[in-house]
């Protein structure tokens, strides 16, 4: 595909080549039935069978821990925004639940919560414009709290969690809509991770909630039935009829995954994706990096110019080379390059050597 861009954007985002031509090939015909992956019912054997798939590929990717269930779910990851308080705030005979503003959708993960619980936000970087992650030492979780809830990857400001905080008893629920499976995690640390899949997964409007197991059976009498994780996991996420081909889709993605090595091997190809567009940035001072360096996204590299003409100049130059949706967020400005997994090294190479010319031509 001659006429293929280099994708940037930040989501929905870029899917690996081969899986989009898997989907072409089988479009009309899945495996000899003579209909669609579409056509045919989320009960049927061969649908049931890829959703099996789906979630064994995911255990044999993570190392996930048996007594955690894996649940998709409609509504992309804000929809979780309100299933996590409705689902979960009954364990706190206050219904208090922690939350840290490391970013835009940290932020509105609380105020969305605030419907249905007592929200506490126990960190904010908003004062600095998100560009770094507070510390979280314990003495700052209320141990009688229902859970503690963090965004692992700001997708916006660039900025990632690169240890995470220990909650002590308080259940630790992660938001990793832009970044599962691009880096490594110990799942036994948390209580629930949970993520959008457009970012790193497949198509927009579902998400993928990991949950342990003993924080099933606790949701709101009032939760809507398409919300209740213990639902889900009893009906084994199709308490009515799912996004059968968003979940075809992830399962072709996961394959393409362990394809690369798994996990470990794109985690480190990840690494060096972005470490050579951090180099650029901070060589000079051309380019102006909004994270913290110690906060650094592997997965969102968003950086700013010295003005908008040059921002301008900039991205309408990297598009007419093929480098394409690299402008940043509309609150944010500037330049964000998303390099989530299917993104090749050569993408970023490219990138890379534009942006050195780009410096060099504009100084
Ligand atoms: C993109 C994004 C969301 C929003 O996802 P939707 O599926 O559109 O609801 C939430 N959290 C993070 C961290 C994101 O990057």
């Amino acid at each position: 595909m001659t006429d293929r861009v280099y994708n940037f954007g930040a989501g929905p985002a870029m899917l690996p080549e081969p899986v989009m031509r898997r989907i072409q090939e089988e479009w009309l015909d899945y495996r000899g039935m003579g209909v669609s992956i579409i056509e045919i019912s989320h009960r049927a054997d061969e649908f049931i069978a890829v959703l099996e798939e789906a979630k064994a590929l995911f255990r044999q990717l993570t190392g996930l821990p048996a007594n955690y269930r894996i649940l998709f779910m409609h509504g992309g990851a804000r929809m979780q925004f309100s299933a996590l308080p409705l689902n979960l705030a009954g364990r706190s005979t206050t219904r208090k639940c922690l939350y840290t503003e490391t970013g835009n959708f940290a932020k509105v993960a609380a105020q969305e919560a605030q419907k249905f619980c007592q929200v506490k936000t126990v960190i904010s970087s908003a004062d600095s414009g998100y560009d770094h992650i507070p510390d979280l030492p314990l003495e700052l979780i209320d141990q009688d709290a229902a859970y503690l809830h963090i965004t692992g990857n700001n997708t916006i400001f660039g900025t990632r969690w690169n240890s995470f905080p220990d909650g002590g008893q308080v259940p630790l629920i992660a938001d990793m809509t832009s970044e599962l499976l691009s880096r490594q995690i110990d799942y036994s640390r948390f209580g629930v991770v949970y993520a959008g899949l457009q970012k790193n997964l497949g198509p927009s409007g579902m998400a993928m909630v990991i949950i342990r197991e003993d924080l099933l059976g606790c949701a709101d009498k009032t939760t809507p039935t398409l919300l209740d994780f213990t639902q889900a996991d009893k009906d084994n996420s199709l308490t009515n009829t799912t996004n059968t081909f968003a979940i075809y889709v992830i399962k072709l993605v996961l394959e393409w995954l362990k394809e690369q090595g798994g996990v470990t091997a794109i985690e480190k190809l990840n690494e060096a994706k972005a470490a050579r567009l951090y180099q650029v940035i901070d060589n000079g001072n051309f380019y102006r990096g909004i994270a913290h360096p110690d906060h650094r996204s592997i997965m969102n590299v968003s950086f700013l110019l010295n003005n908008d003409v040059l921002t301008d100049k900039f991205l309408q130059q990297a598009e007419a080379l093929g480098l394409y949706a690299l402008k940043g967020y509309r609150s944010v400005g500037g330049v964000r390059a998303s390099i989530y997994n299917p993104m090749p090294m050569a993408g970023v190479e490219k990138l890379a050597i534009f942006m050195e010319e780009f410096a060099n031509g504009n100084s």
